[in-house]
């Protein structure tokens, strides 16, 4: 592999949110769906995000794109701290970042046809004439695989599949850099799944374009990623190559998420982890390691100290305390 450029770093991000109570609605706590996250994205790659509903998985990703505010930490796309941009100086940034989200439907404005859906980002962004917007929507039509006459249909007159390739499409009118992809393949239906992932895998390679891609489910992540970002509590549990972490996942949590995903050889058999009780509340996070009052294999110290993310050699840093050493 050769030298690598990052595109997206993020430093210690924090993203709080307030929790308001009794009569005179005070902030009486804190949901802590990001809870100092660090990790970067390098050019041209895929990361996958991976972790149950409430791990902060979305919320991460809004924050990156500056959709919310952090509450601490830093973003740094291409060198530059984007962090705390107001909104005029964000400008330059927001058309090279773009997010693809869950549901297609919620995400389309159903009163506008699907060629002012794509031209809109087009129009905002002032560079081109009527002409070339018109020609670009249809060209991008092309590339997500829909007929240039869906221009003047209705997101409603669209399948869910069909649907998502429109956000799809919306996302890349002003080339973006980065896709955030929030659990874009999630409502569809198996099979259009595969359809969408390779369309993206395909968009990927023609268009430059570096994702991060955010699943609840490892298997969605197996193909697209080339490293995997594991999510607990708003906190990485672990990160590092897609095949380290298919193969040897260190953190009991991956293992336990990993055991859940079929495996098409039956040469290794693998037994289920169920884990116990339910997610924590992130307004009142476990003490220590977050993930000790699920974990198989907690010991005293997970209960009190929380484990920080370490390096373990061949880019997989895991935080658990069952793995102290840092290597080199
Ligand atoms: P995921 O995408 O992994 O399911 P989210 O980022 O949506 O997780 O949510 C993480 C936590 O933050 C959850 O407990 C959620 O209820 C909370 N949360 C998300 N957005 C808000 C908000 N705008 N206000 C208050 N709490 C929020
Ligand atoms: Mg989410």
């Amino acid at each position: 592999m050769g030298e690598r450029e990052k595109l997206l770093e993020v430093k210690n991000l924090k993203k709080y949110f307030p929790v308001k109570g009794g009569v005179l609605q005070r902030t009486i706590g804190h949901v802590k769906a990001v809870d100092d996250v660090s990790f970067e994205i390098y050019k041209g790659e895929t990361l996958g995000i991976v972790g149950e509903s409430g791990s902060g998985k979305s919320t991460l990703g809004r924050t990156i794109l500056r959709l919310l505010d952090p509450t601490e930490g830093q973003v740094i796309f291409e060198g530059d701290d984007i962090s705390t941009l107001s909104n005029r100086k964000m400008r330059p940034y927001r058309k090279d970042m773009q997010m693809v989200f869950q549901d297609p439907f919620a995400s389309l404005n159903p009163r506008m046809s699907v060629g002012e859906i794509i031209e809109e980002p087009m129009i905002v962004q002032n560079t081109l004439t009527k002409k070339e917007r018109k020609e670009k929507v249809v060209d991008l039509l092309a590339k997500v695989g829909l007929p240039a006459e869906a221009r003047s249909k209705y997101p409603h007159e669209f399948s869910g599949g069909q649907r998502q390739r429109i956000g799809i499409a919306r996302a890349l009118t002003l080339n973006p850099k980065l896709i955030i992809g929030d659990e874009p393949v999630s409502a569809l239906d198996v099979s259009v799944q595969s359809q969408v992932l390779n369309l993206m895998g395909d968009l990927q390679d023609e268009f430059d374009l570096t994702y991060l891609f955010i699943a609840h489910d490892l298997s969605v992540v197996k193909h697209i990623s080339d490293r995997v970002g594991v999510m607990y509590l708003g906190k990485m549990a672990e990160i590092g190559p897609k095949d380290k972490i298919f193969e040897n996942p260190l953190h009991p949590y991956t293992q336990a998420l990993l055991s859940a995903v079929p495996i098409p050889d039956m040469e290794r058999k693998r037994e289920k982890i169920t884990l116990k009780g339910e997610l924590p509340s992130p307004s009142n996070p476990p003490s220590g390691c977050p993930f000790h009052t699920r974990c198989p294999e907690a010991h005293e110290r997970c209960k009190v100290e929380l484990p920080e993310l370490l390096h373990q050699g061949n880019e997989q840093y895991v935080a658990c305390h069952l793995y102290t050493s840092e290597e080199k």
